[in-house]
């Protein structure tokens, strides 16, 4: 009687025990993937709306497994902060991202800003910050070089603790931005509290612009807020000339997104960063 517990769990949840299955070998494969070197970095510029020049690069993660193919962050970077595996993942994209910018440099192709992400199990980790600055040290970079980005949820989540890590990561000089900005719960009078420096609006908002009256409201809005309070705005996710157009008249400062590039291994982004130099 006990065994047919498990069966009738499977007759009648057969999609819940396979994607509980389908984590689990996620998670089994994921815990190798750093030593296996299946885990590479690819980045996205980020342009100015004023003058159309790359002023950064957001680090975005890929895992490529020999027999899952290319595995989504999406679908792995949940699976990632649950067992705890972001922690190392995350210390390896920072030390990643620091030393791609310094071969970059090397190499004669100037100083670059890179944009890290940080997950919440990152941001409570008590380690984060020492690595960090290590990473920038090791690198030879300037801390100003390199960016957190902390969502909106993560950072009301636990307003306290992180008012406190974001200072500290101020004092060293690393750069804070929050990412997917109005889809969580964030009231200015917190925004004031952190001491960030930038806000990247969510695609979501900049999809239907120009058109969805709502989302033009709340792109100029989220603009006009941030700029009172001294932040710039990058705008993500914009795929076409027309939102372009809309957020450079509404003064965004920056636009990530296919309609620039989409993210792109470090020996792409080598090329566009040799074009920079000769604008
Ligand atoms: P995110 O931080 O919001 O990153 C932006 C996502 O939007 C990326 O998806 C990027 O490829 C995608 N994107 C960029 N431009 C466009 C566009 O014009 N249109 C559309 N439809 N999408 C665009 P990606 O690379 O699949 O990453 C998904 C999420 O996974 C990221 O969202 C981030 O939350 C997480 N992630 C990725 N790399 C890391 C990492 O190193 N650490 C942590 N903690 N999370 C990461
Ligand atoms: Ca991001
Ligand atoms: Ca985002
Ligand atoms: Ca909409």
């Amino acid at each position: 009687a006990k065994g047919k517990g498990k069966n009738t769990f499977e007759r009648f949840h057969p999609d819940l025990n396979q994607r509980a299955q389908k984590r689990m070998t996620l998670e089994t494969n994921l815990r190798k993937a750093l030593d296996r070197g299946e885990l590479t970095l690819h980045y996205q510029p980020q342009v100015s709306l004023r003058d159309g020049r790359l002023v950064g690069l957001e680090a975005l993660l890929r895992w490529r497994h020999p027999e899952l193919g290319l595995v989504s962050p999406a679908e792995f970077i949940p699976v990632a902060e649950e067992s705890g595996l972001i922690v190392p993942i995350g210390r390896w994209v920072v030390h990643t991202a620091c030393r791609q910018v310094a071969a970059w440099r090397d190499a004669g192709l100037g100083d670059v800003h890179v944009c890290v992400n940080l997950s919440p199990r990152q941001a409570r980790d008590p380690h984060m910050l020492h690595d960090t600055v290590m990473a920038l040290r090791e690198a030879g970079m300037r801390p100003q070089q390199l960016e957190l980005e902390i969502t909106e949820t993560v950072l009301m989540e636990n307003v306290h603790a992180n008012v406190e890590l974001l200072h500290r990561l101020q004092r060293e000089g690393i750069r804070l931005s929050i990412d997917d900005f109005g889809t969580g719960y964030s009231s200015m009078a917190y925004l004031k509290r952190f001491p960030i420096d930038q806000v990247k609006i969510d695609r979501t908002f900049v999809r239907d612009i120009p058109g969805d009256g709502d989302d033009e409201a709340i792109t100029t809005a989220i603009i006009a807020m941030a700029h009172s309070l001294g932040l710039t705005v990058v705008a993500e996710g914009v795929e076409t000339e027309a939102q372009l157009r809309f957020l450079r008249e509404a003064g965004c400062d920056t636009m990530q997104g296919y309609y620039f590039a989409e993210p792109r291994p470090a020996d792409a982004i080598a090329v566009l960063l040799r074009e920079r130099l000769a604008e």
